[in-house]
């Protein structure tokens, strides 16, 4: 019997010559298309080889080159899928940094186009022909963002921080709070890239108290530097005590120190309009006198990933010399993006629904309430009864190391299945093309609609119904 099934599989040169197997071989290749049918051939030979003969009467081997050649078409289409995928993003958190932190606005997808499809003004002069710098196009939308006099932009903000730290301290000790020795995860510590940059740490106060005058008696003959660190990611809460900026710029530069401040996640406008709570802008740093702020692109921004320096001439040009520069540097297309990013803010009512970071962090309740009930309804339509889905009411999460506290009101909807598990759910739902990453709680998967985008509503429902 199973002599019988195997040579009924059709012979490769068979497949190739049918009008399915030509198609496929126009639009792969001829070796593509041979290996693929070698591999699933064997893979039914296979499955016919080490069935009981009590199976083979049950499955039914359809083995006509219609069926074969489109188990090599869909074998071939998921080889060539890239590795680095699309992904959909149900967990609410908005900037997940496993899953790429920021989407880009429109113009910064096309300014990456743009860039990929032709040469560019990268490093010219456009006036004298001569080489130019790769920071000049940003320079001036900086300046007016922030009021800083000069710019440099590196990989990301833990480039940017290693590398002004190696400029400006040079090797002499840096004073910073001890509440502000912070870890951001992916094992960037404070105080390890200090160490890195050559820097000595010398550290002022308590976890949860500094005085002026902790950092005053800190200062000698030695020191290069005073580092503020905004703890983006905790608070120190209750019994509390910090130095103002604009305090510790004065005593600074009394002491003729620079002082170097690495805001993280940086932002251009004050958020407490959006009901978001108070973080600093890069302006305000600036005015309160410290002499260099670095901060991420692809954080609070949404921009692309870069690492922004934005302050003082004099240190910036010190930075630009620096052998450690040319290693960090950002490359054209995110300088591009990040470009296209920073002009929304230009107008930033507009950058609130243009940048999805913003739009997303600052989406109405209502509207988040209409696209969970879109989404129910489409569900419904699709699914079976082992499914049940419901709307609640929720908490999304900032993320990115951002807002640490902050809790934004959400809709999601608590999806669960009458005989999978929860687990089982959330890794089919990881394991689909394109994976969704949702959260789980109270023993159901949650589709947080924050993050979801109304595109990708028929392809969650389409995946979904495929897990049942
Ligand atoms: C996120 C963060 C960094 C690192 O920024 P990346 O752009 O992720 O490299 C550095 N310092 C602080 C305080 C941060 O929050």
């Amino acid at each position: 019997m199973k002599q019988e099934i195997l040579s009924q599989i059709p012979a490769v040169n068979d497949l190739l010559a049918a009008e399915f197997g030509q198609r496929l071989v126009e639009d792969y290749s001829h070796q593509l298309v041979v290996d693929a049918i070698r591999e699933i051939t064997a893979e039914i030979r296979e499955e016919v080889l080490t069935a009981t003969e009590k199976e083979l009467e049950v499955i039914e081997f359809d083995l006509s080159s219609r069926v074969i050649l489109k188990q090599v078409e869909d074998y071939l289409k998921k080889e060539d899928r890239l590795l680095l995928s699309p992904a959909i993003n149900a967990t609410g958190v908005v900037i997940h940094t496993n899953l790429g932190r920021s989407l880009l606005s429109k113009s910064a997808k096309q300014a990456l186009i743009d860039i990929a499809d032709n040469y560019s003004t990268l490093e010219i002069d456009v006036n004298t022909g001569q080489r130019g710098s790769r920071y000049k196009n940003i320079k001036e939308i900086l300046f007016e963002l922030t009021g800083a006099e000069d710019c440099l932009v590196v990989n990301n903000n833990a480039a940017a921080v290693l590398l002004a730290l190696s400029s400006m301290a040079g090797g002499h000790e840096v004073i910073i709070s001890r509440g502000q020795l912070v870890e951001i995860g992916g094992s960037f510590r404070i105080p390890d890239v200090m160490e890195r940059s050559g820097a000595k740490l010398v550290e002022v106060g308590s976890t949860n108290k500094v005085h002026l005058a902790d950092y005053q008696q800190a200062i000698t003959e030695e020191t290069g530097l005073i580092l503020k660190v905004h703890t983006s990611n905790y608070k120190v809460l209750g019994f509390t005590k910090d130095v103002e900026t604009q305090e510790l710029a004065e005593l600074a530069h009394q002491k003729k120190l620079p002082l170097l401040e690495d805001l993280g996640s940086g932002i251009f406008v004050d958020l407490t309009d959006t009901g978001l709570s108070y973080e600093p802008t890069v302006r305000e740093s600036i005015e309160a006198g410290v002499d260099i702020v670095t901060f991420s692109g692809d954080k609070l921004l949404g921009g692309p990933q870069a690492g922004i320096i934005v302050g003082k001439k004099k240190y910036i040009d010190e930075m630009k010399r620096h052998p450690l520069t040319r290693a960090l540097r950002i490359d054209k297309f995110s300088l591009a993006a990040l470009e296209a990013t920073l002009k929304e803010y230009r107008d930033f009512e507009g950058a609130k629904s243009k940048i999805p970071t913003l739009r997303m962090l600052t989406v109405s309740i209502e509207e988040l309430k209409e696209k969970a009930e879109e989404l129910k309804e489409e569900l419904a339509k699709a699914l079976s009864d082992s499914f049940s889905f419901m709307i609640r009411k929720n908490i999304s999460r900032v993320g990115g190391g951002s807002f640490p506290l902050e809790e934004l009101d959400t809709y999601v909807i608590e999806l669960k299945h009458e005989i999978l598990s929860t687990e089982d759910l959330a890794e089919g739902l990881r394991a689909s093309y394109p994976p969704i990453f949702a959260r789980i709680a109270n023993d159901a998967v949650l589709f947080d609609l924050r993050t979801i985008q109304r595109r990708d509503f028929t392809k969650i429902v389409e995946l979904v119904k495929s897990l049942d």
